[in-house]
């Protein structure tokens, strides 16, 4: 942040790996900052090319970004996508470039991120790209896209695991549990959005309980707080980083 700036509030972004990752780890507080007149922004990596079993990669990209926009667009966000592959997102020089170009554009100062351990390193690697890109981002010279006044580095935060567990199994306890429960039908109708992966998970894992999945996990983190439903995150609170508890500020979330 330049000497005299006000810090830029009321930006989030949450930048996940694969679209329908926001709408099952994050939606329910994106919506709810959303209603208190946050501007919202839903960024993946990819455009999900590999999740279909019988659609070509352009195919059941185009299908998938579609999904994301109309998604996205249920909270007034607006949804961007890198354009990298499944399974080949990278923290390299062109992947790092875009994600920073995104953060430059968008200076958010909230940002949400997958867990650093994860199922799947397409959300590890998200995850770096989002915390590099969100410390960096504010500095002048790291991009030719013109630095919004206030940028500045923001709160960050790691949503859950997939099912809340780490690469050993492993629960994830979260630092901050923000209640959902009166957001939870819209969210589920968000991530209803994403058709083509009810039936891409029925296939690959062998279940139909897209929704239900999400719900339960929803009600598990409720538990935390004696709320029907809940999301939770860890903050990063390392070095540079704001450690105050915003989202306890602006949603009344608690720190657990
Ligand atoms: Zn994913």
């Amino acid at each position: 942040m330049a000497k005299g700036e006000g810090r830029t509030t009321g930006v989030v972004l949450a930048f996940m790996a694969h679209p329908d990752d926001a709408e099952m780890l994050c939606a329910g507080t994106l919506i709810r900052l959303a209603d208190a007149g946050w501007t919202v922004h839903v960024a993946t990596a990819t455009a999900g090319d590999c999740g279909s079993m019988a659609l070509a990669p352009r195919r059941i990209s185009t299908i998938r970004r579609a999904e994301a926009r109309k998604s996205a667009a249920l909270c007034g966000a607006t949804y961007h996508c890198l354009g990298e592959k499944d399974g080949f997102v990278f923290h390299d020089k062109p992947t790092m470039r875009k994600a920073m170009d995104l953060f430059r554009k968008t200076a958010p100062s909230v940002v949400f991120a997958h867990a650093p351990s994860d199922y799947m390193i397409d959300h590890e690697v998200a995850s770096v790209l989002a915390r590099s890109a969100s410390f960096l981002y504010p500095a002048p010279n790291v991009s030719a896209i013109k630095r919004r006044p206030g940028s500045a580095v923001p709160h960050l935060y790691y949503c859950d695991p997939i099912a809340g567990i780490d690469p050993s199994g492993k629960p994830v306890r979260p630092t901050t549990v923000v209640d959902i429960s009166d957001v939870i039908e819209r969210k589920a109708t968000m991530l209803a959005c994403h058709e083509s992966q009810r039936e891409w998970l029925r296939r690959h894992h062998g279940m139909d309980e897209y929704i239900e999945r999400m719900k339960r996990h929803g009600s598990a983190r409720g538990e935390l707080i004696g709320k029907p439903y809940a999301e939770g995150f860890v903050q990063h609170r390392g070095h540079a980083y704001p450690g105050s508890n915003l989202l306890g500020t602006v949603l009344g979330a608690a720190d657990v």
